[in-house]
């Protein structure tokens, strides 16, 4: 009976084991055992030993199946056990057992239902060691009945259909090393035909590029184990990288990652090298990246790339950012000078270097007069908005000194730059400042004081902006500001007297220099001592009658003083002869001060007349150092000049040659006479004469820059428009002072102007005979006299009506020389021409780039009737205006309006002034490029009135001012020729 169920069983379980076979455990389980494989007897212990029984067969591979069956329902009480080997539970706290069995239904048996079972009983027992006995039944822990899903019957076994039986339970949690399993069968008809015990392990895994090995489930079915995972090789952890091991045996819940290190990059889970040319710098970047333009590696692995040479990275630069170098240097520089303030502009450079952080720095340098030697401008000369670091192409510089070269370098530079130092991108522009006022007085202090007076002292400004020629000193009774007197004074303090005792008084000090007045100070109050009677009641009356009766003789002296004729009572100050003192009510000037000349002429002895005006002169003091020109009386030197305890200071030496006449030595020591008369700094200033030896010399102050026109001829183009103002103002300023003296100068014209280094123009030449014998411009006119035609008013030709008026004509063309830089006034007409050209009322034409405002200007001067023409304060205080806003000097003279009436008259018969390309380039000044011109093809006016700037260019005409000149003069012709052809 037993075997034949035992053969229905085998067969059954080898149908079974074929099936099961092609399944593989799970990965995340490992065995402790499984019976399947066991090759050999299982050895396990059954008890009683007719219980259960081991059936081995063997499959159709042969290899060996064990299953145990028991199948003893037919007969009462029944308690069969089977205990396995010990199992070691390799460190598992939790364990599965999967049965696989077949069970009979007890419904199916012929009789046996009495006594037949459908479950069985499983159990376990710890322990560390391998027991060979068997265990007791009170030792073991029960696990689980274990009934059947399906149960078979015989017909079952007929259809030849599987019902096995599979079921899982899970032990623990396990203390000890290993544990025996045991089946109860209480009479039931089983086969066991498979029992796998297996552990759960959450597998070794690599997440986030974190390993993390194999981990045995927790004990606890519902325990999440946390695990740390260690980066892979070439990665770090950003954060620990950790997971969770849950009881079935899967990660859950990743937290942290690691990453590559920079260099490398991950590919399928693993870092990888950055391979030539490649780059990763950051953790925070994926993958490897090219390297960026101007930049390479040269080994793998590489964070960042080298830049090519030539090129730079700062250390801001991102890694991902081409390579870069510092840029070209600013183009089209420009100074626009506005008295001590330089406007300078500037366009980007051509090349940024590949970089947006372009900007710029100033470098000021001023020219030591003279010396061409450069020294730094110095912490006074202000930027605005700064010096450096400019992002916008343009910067004012103010506070610079008065009458100085200055260059200025504009470097740009960007986050490279420092990198390349010490090579330089920059463009230079010299700038010559202009005259300006000195800057207000800040500092004016009290010094000792009486009850009718205040001794009061300032400090110099801290911009003079030149020499100071005196002080003017304004105050009045505190309240009282309608009435104020103004002293002047050549130190820098004064005793104020003649003021009322126990009073407060408001002083307001300002200086002069050639540039004029600069700002007042701000008011100062101080306060005279109370008068010493005031202090004693009983002194007090007879001194207030002594002072009434003192007062009354005062008044009586002044009122005499004033009805004894002397003009307008300029009075010198009582306290220095360098102080003069004028009173002003509601601003009228009480006492002005007048000082005439006095012609020379008018002293008997001539000899007398020098030696009023001039001081004799040591000639040991003096050095002659070289020839510098020639006056009509002898050589003109350079040398200089030693006055008892002065400094020595460089002078100019006219010379009367050899063999001279009395008369001519009389005219060489007249224009001393007039000369010394003048006190102006826009006068050639007399330092004195030597006439008692030989040979006889006027020594006056050294102008470095020679005279005007020369001057001007060598610096063609190169001064703004307002540095050439303020040569203008110069000069205008030194003819007010001599009309205001009553003297005619008859010879006004740029040559006779001369120049020092600060650009300050002043008049010269006085000529005592004012038949202009010395000068090569003066021709005979029909009445005798000789006279400079080109710069003379026609009443002074025609009927030699010399007045200060005719000086203003001649300012005109000095005007007119000036901003043509030294062109030559009606350029080669002959002096009958001119003459007769200026009686029909044609004029010169307004130069080139010429303002309108200055243009006008000059046609005022030459206005045909005197009374007409400009004053001279005018024409200062005009000037003045146009320095202040050159904002009005931006108009320029119209190319169509400088076609003036004159040019015509020469013009050619197409309305073109010019007959050749090269008479047009010798008119311009500009003959040098005659030769380029007529090898590049522009050998007729009408292809040049087709020329581009380019085309200039290509010629070889490369200074930009020669550019423009040329251009300007190209515009006028095209207007003239298109004038012509228009219908009248
Ligand atoms: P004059 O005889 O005054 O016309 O002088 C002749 C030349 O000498 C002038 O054209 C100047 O070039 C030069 N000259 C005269 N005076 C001075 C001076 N004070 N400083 C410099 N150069 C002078």
């Amino acid at each position: 009976m037993r075997s034949r169920w035992s053969y229905i069983h085998v067969w059954i379980c080898v149908f079974i084991l074929e099936a099961f076979r092609t399944f593989g455990i799970p990965s995340n389980e490992v065995n402790l055992l499984d019976s399947r494989s066991v090759i050999g007897d299982l050895g396990w212990v059954a008890y009683p030993k007719n219980g259960w029984e081991e059936i081995g067969e063997v499959d159709e591979n042969y290899a060996p199946i064990h299953t145990y069956q028991v199948c003893k329902v037919m007969e009462h009480n029944q308690n069969n056990w089977l205990q396995t080997n010990w199992i070691l539970n390799q460190g598992a706290q939790r364990v599965f057992v999967e049965l696989k069995f077949t069970l009979r239904d007890c419904n199916s048996l012929p009789g046996g239902l009495g006594t037949c079972k459908e479950t069985f009983n499983v159990y376990y027992y710890e322990s560390n060691d391998e027991e060979r006995r068997n265990i007791r039944e009170s030792q073991l822990t029960k696990i689980d009945t274990i009934a059947a899903d399906e149960s078979f019957t015989e017909l079952d076994l007929g259809d030849r259909v599987l019902k096995l039986n599979t079921e899982v339970r899970d032990l623990g949690p396990l203390t000890k090393k290993g544990f025996y399993l045991a089946f109860q069968d209480l009479g039931a008809c089983i086969a066991l035909v498979s029992v796998r015990v297996f552990y759960k392990k959450c597998p070794l895994v690599v997440r986030n590029l974190a390993l993390f090995k194999d981990t045995i489930t927790g004990a606890d079915s519902s325990q999440l184990l946390e695990v740390s995972g260690t980066c892979v090789n070439n990665s770090l952890a950003d954060e620990l990288p950790r997971m969770h091991c849950s009881a079935e045996g899967e990660w859950l819940v990743p937290i942290g990652r690691c990453l590559c290190q920079v260099g490398h990059e991950e590919v399928n889970g693993s870092c990888q090298v950055c391979k030539l040319g490649f780059y990763r710098s950051a953790l925070q970047t994926k993958s490897c990246s090219k390297c960026p333009p101007r930049s390479f590696t040269t080994v793998e692995a590489s964070t960042s790339c080298q830049c090519e040479q030539g090129y730079y990275r700062t250390e801001s630069d991102p890694t991902n950012m081409a390579c870069t170098k510092p840029p070209s240097a600013p183009r089209n520089s420009i100074s626009n000078v506005n008295e001590t303030s330089v406007f300078l502009e500037w366009s980007a450079p051509e090349q940024t270097g590949g970089r947006k952080d372009v900007n710029y720095n100033i470098l000021c340098r001023k020219i030591t007069a003279g010396l061409g030697q450069y020294e730094p401008c110095g912490s006074h000369v202000r930027y605005l908005p700064q010096q450096t670091g400019l992002r916008n192409t343009s910067v004012m510089v103010v506070d610079l000194l008065a009458h100085t070269n200055y260059t200025f370098e504009v470097e740009a530079v960007n986050g490279v730059s420092e990198l390349t130092a010490p090579l330089r991108q920059y463009v230079s522009l010299n700038v010559t400042t202009n005259q300006a006022a000195p800057s207000p007085i800040t500092v004016v202090k009290k010094g000792k004081t009486a009850k009718n007076s205040i001794a009061v002292s300032w400090q110099e400004p801290n911009r003079p902006n030149g020499i100071i020629l005196e002080y003017e000193i304004k105050y009045f009774e505190k309240d009282q500001e309608t009435s104020y007197t103004i002293i002047k004074s050549k130190e820098t303090e004064i005793l104020v007297d003649g003021l009322k005792p126990s009073s407060a008084y408001i002083f307001q000090i300002r200086a002069r220099t050639s540039a004029g007045y600069g700002g007042f100070s701000r008011c100062f109050e101080f306060e005279t001592n109370p008068s010493l009677a005031a202090s004693s009641e009983q002194g007090q009356v007879p001194i207030i009658a002594v002072a009434v009766t003192v007062g009354i003789i005062l008044v009586a002296l002044v009122t005499g003083f004033l009805m004894s004729g002397r003009r307008c009572g300029y009075s010198k100050a009582k306290q220095d002869p360098d102080e003069e003192k004028m009173h002003f009510h509601n601003g009228h000037i009480k006492f002005p001060a007048v000082r005439t000349y006095i012609d020379p002429h008018t002293y008997e002895d001539p000899n007398q007349a020098v030696h009023e005006f001039a001081k004799e002169i040591d000639v040991c003091g003096i050095t002659i150092e070289r020839v510098i020109g020639a006056g009509e009386f002898g050589e003109v030197c350079s040398g200089l000049l030693r006055l008892p305890g002065k400094r020595e200071i460089p002078v100019a030496i006219k010379t009367l040659k050899a063999g001279y006449t009395e008369k001519q030595r009389r005219e060489f020591l007249g224009e001393a006479s007039i000369m010394g008369q003048f006190d102006h700094p826009n006068i050639i200033h007399l330092k004195g004469v030597v006439t008692k030896s030989k040979p006889v010399m006027i020594i006056t102050e050294y102008m470095e820059n020679g005279s005007l026109d020369t001057f001007l001829k060598k610096n063609d183009g190169q001064f703004t428009v307002i540095q050439l103002v303020g040569m203008l103002r110069g000069i205008a300023s030194g003819m007010l002072y001599l009309s205001e003296m009553g003297y005619v100068h008859r010879d006004l014209a740029a040559r006779n102007i001369l120049v020092n280094s600060n650009l300050v123009c002043k008049v010269s030449d006085f000529g005592l005979s004012r038949v202009l014998e010395d000068d090569p411009e003066a021709a005979y006119t029909t009445r005798g006299g000789k006279i400079p035609i080109r710069w003379t008013a026609p009443e002074a030709i025609a009927y030699r009506k010399f007045t200060s008026a005719s000086d203003v004509w001649s300012y005109g063309i000095v005007m007119w020389e000036v901003m043509s830089y030294g062109e030559r006034p009606y350029w080669e007409m002959s002096n009958q021409d001119v003459i007769k050209a200026v009686e029909e009322n044609y004029r010169l034409p307004g130069p080139m780039d010429c303002p309108t405002a200055l243009y006008q200007l000059m046609m005022d001067c030459w206005q045909k009737d005197r009374n007409s023409r400009p004053k001279f304060e005018e024409i200062v205080s005009l000037l003045d205006k146009h320095i202040r806003n050159p904002s009005s000097l931006k108009n320029l003279v119209n190319p169509s309006n400088r076609v003036s009436n004159l040019l015509v008259e020469h013009g050619s018969p197409e309305g073109c002034v010019f007959r050749s390309v090269e008479e047009w380039l010798e008119a311009i000044k500009m003959g040098r490029y005659t030769k380029l011109f007529m090898e590049s093809g522009f050998t007729s006016l009408e292809i040049v009135t087709q020329m581009t700037l380019e085309d200039l260019r290509r010629v070889g005409v490369s200074l930009a001012g020669h550019q423009k000149k040329i251009l300007n003069s190209i515009q006028e012709m095209r207007v003239q020729m298109m004038n012509s052809t228009l219908p009248i």
